[in-house]
């Protein structure tokens, strides 16, 4: 018996060495399944931004679960050699707050997202295109760059939790001063907020309010409080919002106006998972363990 015993280890052995050989061998046929991703990005009235687009690339790669690309138009004006092929890609990713896309490259976004594309719009990437009749229909919601009651209502929650549209008369973006602020989770079924904590301490940023818009077809996921003591509408903005246009699908934050904002594991985690259900539909990645808590901040410092 005493003899037998190392045999039946050198099996056990065996058996794991070819469980071991099957992770190996699977390896390569996981990164052919990688997701593409596409950052776009070269204006923005934000310093912070390369930094921001190096961070979101970072996130997504460190996933396994994405390749991602970033483009950049020139600094200033019209970019005439901005033409990325947009439907080479699962998912595009906007950072870009900026002077208007080529008549062929807004036409070829449309064309990608009508038909089945994946967008996702972060922070002042919805400042952008103000009179780009079909780019606020991807968004939803937009601040600034122009927009007014012609361009939808506000839309935000009211104390009971019933969604608001105002058409009162006024410009769309504003935001009080940065501050933490809590994320209220108003629909915990979508593959995006489902297992995430009701409510959720996000680290300093822009809370952005009045944004506005034709806001059809979406849903508010989350919401914030836009305190008036903070110089907020007093209202709770849309924080978490997809949306669908066409056949394709978009997720857009306004969170996440700079380095430390962006650091915030509530942020990456939102970051993600929306980014992986515009390019998919679904959800896989997980919720990690530390997520923040109701009144509690959970930050991770970012390192490249
Ligand atoms: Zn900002």
């Amino acid at each position: 018996m005493l003899q037998r015993f190392p045999q039946r280890v050198g099996i056990l052995c065996l058996m794991l060495g070819w469980c071991a050989a099957g992770l190996f061998l699977a390896t390569p046929v996981q990164a052919a399944e990688k997701l593409k991703a596409l950052i776009v990005e070269g204006q923005n009235n934000h310093g912070i931004w390369p930094k921001t687009s190096v961070m979101m690339k970072q996130y997504l790669e460190e996933t396994n679960r994405f390749t991602v690309d970033i483009v950049r138009t020139v600094p200033k004006g019209t970019d005439p050699a901005f033409k990325p092929t947009f439907k080479s890609y699962d998912v595009v990713i906007s950072n870009y707050n900026g002077a208007a896309w080529p008549q062929s490259t807004q036409t070829s976004f449309m064309d990608y997202m009508k038909n089945g594309g994946g967008f996702v719009v972060v922070h002042a990437a919805d400042n952008a295109f103000g009179d780009w009749k079909e780019y606020n229909e991807m968004i939803g919601l937009g601040g600034w760059g122009g927009r007014n009651e012609a361009s939808g209502p506000y839309v935000y929650l009211d104390d009971q939790g019933a969604v608001v549209r105002d058409d009162s008369k006024g410009a769309g973006g504003h935001h009080g001063s940065q501050h933490p602020f809590q994320v209220v989770v108003r629909n915990g079924e979508h593959p995006i907020t489902n297992g995430m904590p009701k409510a959720w301490m996000h680290e300093k940023d822009e809370l952005y309010d009045k944004l506005r818009g034709p806001a059809e077809n979406m849903t508010v996921l989350a919401t914030a409080f836009a305190d008036p003591a903070k110089g907020g509408s007093g209202r709770h903005e849309p924080m978490l919002m997809t949306l669908q246009y066409g056949k394709g699908r978009v997720f857009h934050t306004p969170l996440g106006h700079a380095d430390y904002s962006q650091e915030c594991v509530g942020f990456i985690t939102c970051f993600l998972r929306g980014t992986e259900w515009a390019a998919t539909g679904k959800v896989t990645l997980p919720i990690p363990k530390d997520f923040p808590t109701p009144n509690e901040v959970s930050k991770r410092p970012f390192e490249e």
